[in-house]
């Protein structure tokens, strides 16, 4: 991976050599940290960058800075201005992934998330596919399960709680598959490792309630709307079992990093016939026309970065 350029650092847009911690920093130590994670989509035609609903991120990224007690000196305003400063500053002309992080920044001994001290960063790197075979995935139901919202609250994007889902991936990736599933403690479907899930069963879509210990993700948010609205498929937000995902006639992992991912094997066993089943066809296809600002109705989801 090619390293930034810039980052937005402690309130200004610095060379990234600049953006530096020590080895006591509290969040390192402890893994007290919140981040975010933003996709760029670069328009040719256009040559324009639009990121992709990024006032809905920085909403969940404050709302995860809450859960850990942090006082930011950012609003979302301060924190769009920081990205924008800095994706001009390295003008890519290509699709990139923006990275916003706030941590406790205090180099000390203690664990603890009072009295302490939180600074943000936000950086952004040329981006592709982050999963293999998005056109046809095989998963990995995982031993590891999910965290609980009573050990770390899942529906913040708190780093300490990604080692739960770096267990599930390498795990997965290890044993041939392209990700993991993580099931809840009672052993209902949750998500991937860094992504929501979907599953088709009888023309009805289906996905874990917010209550069911997943990252409330805007991908997922964004499909859910795009099914009803476009597709006119019924979405139920409701306890999946395991072995739905065996009997499903389709299943898709969303999330900014997967996008919309076609998932055609679980555990060595076909969904379906093993193809992108037609949903999952449809969803991709109108959904990388709107990130890259092809479809008019959804234009004020997406966050132009250079001035015209
Ligand atoms: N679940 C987890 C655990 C994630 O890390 C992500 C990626 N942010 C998602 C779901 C998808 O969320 P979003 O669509 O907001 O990227």
């Amino acid at each position: 991976m090619t390293l930034p350029r810039y980052a937005f650092f402690k309130g200004q847009v610095v060379p990234y050599a600049e953006a530096r911690v020590g080895v006591l920093t509290h969040s390192l130590n402890y893994g007290t940290a919140v981040f975010g994670g933003m996709r760029g989509y670069y328009n040719h035609q256009e040559d324009q960058l639009y990121v992709f609903r990024p006032q809905d991120h920085l909403k969940r990224f404050l709302q995860s800075t809450r859960l850990l007690r942090m006082e930011l000196a950012y609003d979302t305003e301060a924190l769009l201005r920081g990205m924008l400063d800095l994706l001009r500053a390295e003008g890519h002309r290509q699709d990139c992934y923006i990275r916003p992080l706030a941590f406790y920044a205090d180099e000390m001994i203690g664990v603890r998330i009072h009295d302490l001290h939180a600074e943000v960063s936000i950086v952004a790197i040329p981006y592709g596919p982050y999963i293999a075979h998005e056109e046809g995935a095989h998963l990995g139901v995982s031993s590891w399960r999910r965290v609980d919202d009573n050990v770390i609250p899942a529906r913040g994007k708190i780093a300490g709680a990604y080692v739960n889902s770096a267990l599930a991936k390498s795990d997965a990736v290890r044993a041939g598959f392209d990700d993991a599933i993580l099931l809840n403690h009672d052993g209902h479907v949750c998500e991937g490792s860094a992504a929501n899930i979907f599953v088709i069963r009888e023309g009805v879509a289906l996905t874990p309630p917010v209550t069911d210990n997943i990252l409330e993700g805007i991908t997922r948010k964004t499909l859910i709307s795009l099914l009803r609205e476009e597709l006119g498929v019924q979405v139920l937000e409701r306890r999946i079992d395991r072995s739905e995902l065996y009997v499903a006639d389709e299943v898709l992992l969303v999330g900014t990093g997967v996008q919309v991912c076609a998932v055609t094997r679980i555990d060595h066993r076909p969904i379906a016939d093993g193809q992108m089943g037609p949903i999952t066809r449809s969803l991709r296809d109108l959904f990388f026309r709107i990130v890259r600002g092809q479809v008019d109705k959804y234009r004020d989801w997406l966050l132009p970065v250079y001035e015209k």
